[in-house]
């Protein structure tokens, strides 16, 4: 019997590289579903490969083009239509729009493979009561988390034995830097990440450390950890994706290459293992494996995203709402590197607390963080304006 995979936000990179797993794994995993936001030309390559019963396209300019094209599947607008005839969905949808797909996959009782870390961080209140439903189970796609996970297995009684959570860092393209040397960085410099070929929005979260932040949060909600429990360490060589001390003193770690189809396949095998080998480490070459703590006084966000997590509430829905809206400004040109950190700090010190019990509570949070965040940014543009103006 193969799985039956759906991919929300097939035409990113985590939505390729699970097409790349499941190329190598023909005879164990079959494409159900595809969806993408408005990459239709990218969507209609892999639906010509795949042969998926239904795609999705949330754009509708873009959907009628793959109703056109592909006459054999079903073409349609939602993206949590996908999950139906899935036993594993997917999620790489990139930031706060992935939360419909999070919270149908586990309202139906599926497996949801999550690549799409901020939905469970804004939404942890709504989406950890649909853990409960039977048959619905979180596998993270985030190598950090995938790490713990396989940690976690070596021991019969987490909730007890687990002395800390150990995440590892890359410490991204500006680890080493001061404050000073960063005012004035670019956009093409931030997106050179050492270690890991990404999308640009997590890249520019891994500069800011504002990825390991929400990485901390998502461990919390994912293995209910206490925050207190959770350390970070930079860790440049990207090969310890993360560790678990227990009770006794003895860590668990592990190792392989940087590479995101080995936590895919591991999302999708769970608890078998995929047959094809990606990420082998040659240990003879491998030299040496770095550690050192994180640089919190210039990596701000890292802090931040502690604060938020600790508030808790709609308080990670704030902060992971303005970083959207900085990372945004910062790829548009609209936003220096350190205001991404302010910006934050800013909306998170504006934080109001309110509901957050519905998916409409969390969806009305993200929207008021939102237009704190614009507002925010909008303010900096128009002091950097009337500096060039005046300069
Ligand atoms: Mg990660």
């Amino acid at each position: 019997m193969t799985v039956r995979v759906a991919i929300a936000g097939s035409s990113g990179s985590i939505g390729t590289q699970t097409l790349d797993v499941i190329r190598a794994e023909r005879d164990a995993y079959e494409v159900v579903g595809l969806g993408v936001g408005t990459s239709v030309e990218a969507l209609i390559d892999q639906a010509h490969e795949f042969r998926p019963a239904v795609v999705a396209v949330a754009d509708p300019e873009h959907r009628a083009r793959a109703a056109a094209a592909l006459p054999f599947a079903e073409v349609v607008g939602e993206l949590p239509a996908l999950v139906e005839g899935a036993d594993v969905v997917v999620n790489a949808v990139v930031g706060f729009a992935g939360l419909p797909v999070t919270v149908e996959a586990l309202r139906r009782g599926r497996r949801l493979a999550l690549a799409n870390k901020e939905s469970l961080i804004a939404a942890g209140p709504v989406v950890q009561p649909l853990r409960a439903t039977p048959g619905a189970e979180i596998v993270p796609v985030d190598s950090e988390h995938c790490a713990v996970h396989q940690c976690l297995r070596a021991s019969a009684d987490p909730d007890r034995e687990v002395a800390r959570i150990v995440l590892t860092a890359s410490g991204g393209p500006f680890r080493g830097r001061d404050a000073a040397s960063l005012a004035d960085v670019d956009v093409a410099a931030a997106l050179e990440h050492p270690t890991w070929r990404m999308g640009p929005k997590i890249t520019i979260d891994s500069s800011t450390l504002m990825n390991k932040g929400l990485e901390v949060i998502e461990a919390h909600e994912l293995f209910g950890t206490p925050f207190e429990r959770i350390e970070v360490v930079v860790h440049p060589q990207s090969v310890v994706h993360s560790m678990v001390e227990f009770s006794d003193g003895c860590t668990m770690a592990q190792l392989s290459l940087p590479d995101m189809r080995l936590p895919i396949g591991y999302a999708l095998a769970h608890p078998r293992r995929i047959s094809t080998p990606f990420g082998r480490i040659d240990w003879g070459s491998l030299g040496r494996l770095d550690f050192e703590p994180p640089d919190t006084a210039t990596f701000r966000c890292l802090s931040l995203a502690y604060d938020a997590g600790r508030a808790g509430g709609t308080a990670p829905a704030w902060l992971s709402a303005a970083n959207e809206v900085a990372v945004d400004a910062f790829l548009a040109g609209g936003l220096r590197w350190p205001q991404i950190a302010e910006v934050c700090d800013e909306v998170l010190q504006a934080h109001e607390p309110g509901a957050d019990a519905t998916v409409d509570d969390i969806v009305a949070a993200d929207g008021h963080a939102r237009r704190v965040a614009r507002s925010a940014v909008l303010r900096r543009q128009t002091v950097r304006g009337r500096e060039a103006v005046t300069g």
